[in-house]
Order: C-alpha cells, then sequence, then structure tokens
C-alpha cells in the first residue's frame, strides 16, 4: 500500500543536477463522469468525459545525450522496450522536430498499471514536454497537440495540466476552471482489465451530450459533483469483476459523497469533502481491501 500527498507539484523541474537533467513529475488522472456517444467508422469510440489530474505522479528524468532513446524503469512493472509509451514519445519528437539528437530517460512507475489511471498517457505527455523544453521548444502547442494524439486518445489531456472536459475520442479539450476542491481515495485492486476488451464489450445506447452540459457547470460543492457522477463503461467491467461494485459500496459506507470507477477500470475512487476524512476512510478501508489505496487531491499543474 502507498499513497501520495498533494506537493506543489511543477510538472516539469530542473533537477539538482540542472540542465541538461530534467525531472518532471506524471500525474494520474480519474474520470469524474464517462458518456460513450458513438462509434466513427474506424472504429474509434467518441465519447464525452471529465478528467482530472490527480496527486499520484510517476516520476521521470531526462538526460540529453548522443544518439537513440535508452529507457530504465523502475517500481510497478511495465514493458521496458520500444513500446513502452515512453519510448515511443521520444522517437515522435525527434522526427516531428527533426532534432538528431538522443535521450536517456528513467521513468520510476508509480501509477499502478492497466488501471484505468492513465499511467501511460501521462508518462507519454511528460516526455513530449520534457523534450520540448530540453531541446528549447523545436514544437509549437499545436505541433504538440498533434504529437500527443498520435501517441493515445488521452496524451493531448495531459499536456493541458487541468480538469477538462474531453469530448470526440478525446483529443477535444475544454478546462474546467473551476472544479471544486475535493480529496479522492482511489482503490486499485489486483485485477487486470484491457481497455479494447471493454469497449468491445460495450453495449453503445446512444445517449446525449447531456453530461458536458452538466458538468459544464461545476462551480460546484463536491456534494453536486457526487451527484453527476457516472460511467458508461463501469457495467462492463464490473459485470466481469463485481469487485468494483463491492468497493464502491465500502467507499460509500466510509463517508464517500459519491464514488465511481475511473476510465474502463478496475479503479474505483471516492469523493470527499476533507483530507481528514478521506485519510479516516483509508484507515477503516485498508484491512477489507487488498490491492492499492491512494489519498490524493487535484494535481497542481505550472
Ligand atoms: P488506457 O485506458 O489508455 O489503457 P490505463 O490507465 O488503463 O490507460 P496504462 O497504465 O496507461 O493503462 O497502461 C495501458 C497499457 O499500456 C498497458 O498494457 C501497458 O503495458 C502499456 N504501457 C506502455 N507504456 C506504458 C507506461 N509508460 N506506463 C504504463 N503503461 C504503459
Amino acid at each position: 500500500m502507498s499513497e501520495q500527498r498533494n506537493p506543489d507539484m511543477q510538472s516539469a523541474m530542473v533537477c539538482a543536477g540542472g540542465f541538461p537533467g530534467f525531472c518532471v513529475s506524471a500525474p494520474a488522472k480519474i474520470n469524474a463522469g464517462l458518456k460513450v456517444t458513438g462509434v466513427r467508422p474506424d472504429g474509434y469510440h467518441e465519447l464525452v468525459t471529465v478528467m482530472v489530474p490527480v496527486s499520484l505522479y510517476d516520476r521521470l528524468e531526462f538526460w540529453s545525450c548522443g544518439g537513440g532513446v535508452n529507457l530504465e524503469c523502475s517500481g510497478n512493472p511495465v514493458p521496458c522496450g520500444e513500446e513502452n509509451l515512453v519510448c515511443r514519445a521520444a522517437h515522435a519528437f525527434f522526427e516531428r522536430s527533426g532534432i538528431k539528437g538522443g535521450v536517456k530517460i528513467r521513468l520510476e512507475k508509480k501509477i499502478p498499471v492497466a488501471a484505468g489511471l492513465g499511467g501511460g498517457s501521462s508518462d507519454a505527455a511528460a516526455t513530449l514536454s520534457a523534450l520540448n523544453r530540453i531541446f528549447e521548444n523545436p514544437l509549437d502547442q499545436v505541433a504538440l497537440h498533434k504529437a500527443a494524439l498520435g501517441l493515445g486518445a488521452d496524451v493531448p489531456f495531459f499536456l493541458r495540466q487541468g480538469p477538462c472536459i474531453a469530448r470526440g475520442i478525446g483529443e477535444v479539450l475544454e478546462p474546467l476552471e473551476d472544479w471544486p476542491d475535493m480529496w479522492y481515495v482511489i482503490v486499485t485492486p489486483p485485477v487486470e482489465v484491457s481497455t479494447a476488451w471493454v469497449y468491445s464489450n460495450l453495449k453503445i445506447s446512444l445517449t446525449s451530450d447531456k453530461l458536458a452540459a452538466n458538468m459544464a457547470q461545476f462551480k460546484m460543492t463536491p456534494f453536486e459533483v457526487a451527484g453527476f457522477l457516472t460511467n458508461d463503461l463501469e457495467a462492463v467491467t464490473a459485470a466481469r469483476f463485481p469487485v468494483i461494485i463491492r468497493i464502491k459500496e465500502l467507499l460509500c459506507d466510509a463517508g464517500a459523497e459519491g464514488a465511481l470507477m475511473s476510465g474502463s477500470g478496475p479503479s474505483v475512487y471516492g469523493i470527499f469533502k476533507t483530507e481528514t476524512k478521506a485519510r479516516e476512510a483509508k484507515a477503516g478501508l485498508m484491512p477489507m481491501l487488498s490491492g492499492e489505496v491512494f489519498v490524493v487531491s487535484e494535481a497542481l499543474g505550472i
């Protein structure tokens, strides 16, 4: 079990050794609402979702070097070769910028993998941003967004740093400036969920874009936010892993204003008004749960 407090996070900070080494904190996200609104001819699902970056971070360190992309990984197991999104992002950066440089990267993986918390996408966005800074901004914001979208639908969200409504396949982003201060207890049960499997088992009943209309009113209290929590993917994942419903019940019994599965799962979070309430809930829940439990709040961007 581990947890993250809410450090005064800077998304990219110069390492103690100074330029050209960079340390970057890459936050997880939760989906505070997710509605699938259609399927495109190419098979991608269109959706409306509210995404909030939270204070559970992977850590990445970068050093520019002669040539090639060299990645070392520690922490939660993750593929460390060319299939890692960090390597893919680094190659995308060098291709799009035309820079002939190279980079050595260390990834300390703290965000649970394939857990609905967006860790891979966040690492990819952090890599694009860090390399752009190290090599003195050869890509403008439009080019960075395009590179991010080429790596995954959630990657552009992590470039923005802040709660957003995402539409399209996730790439059309509308910032939510007035997201309320809340605390979240995230529970990640020890089951593996494939995002592709969840979408392929989703029976789409096309719904209107009401979620976004409602979410746009988010000058709300945590209690009101809790009233809007909904995730079309939850029923699919929970049918296979009933522990998800059990965790939601436990979170609500422990005082959460509301609880929801994040993304395609299996992570589930509860909303709490204060840090004290969230930590008390975590302490009460730990003996009843296996897996990881984190107390987090909104991640602060630069
Ligand atoms: P998604 O919904 O995009 O699948 P997720 O949060 O559920 O997101 P991730 O932790 O991003 O899941 O991992 C998804 C897959 O991506 C995993 O199968 C993992 O092996 C692969 N992957 C590649 N690079 C990374 C990375 N840097 N961190 C985490 N996973 C990675």
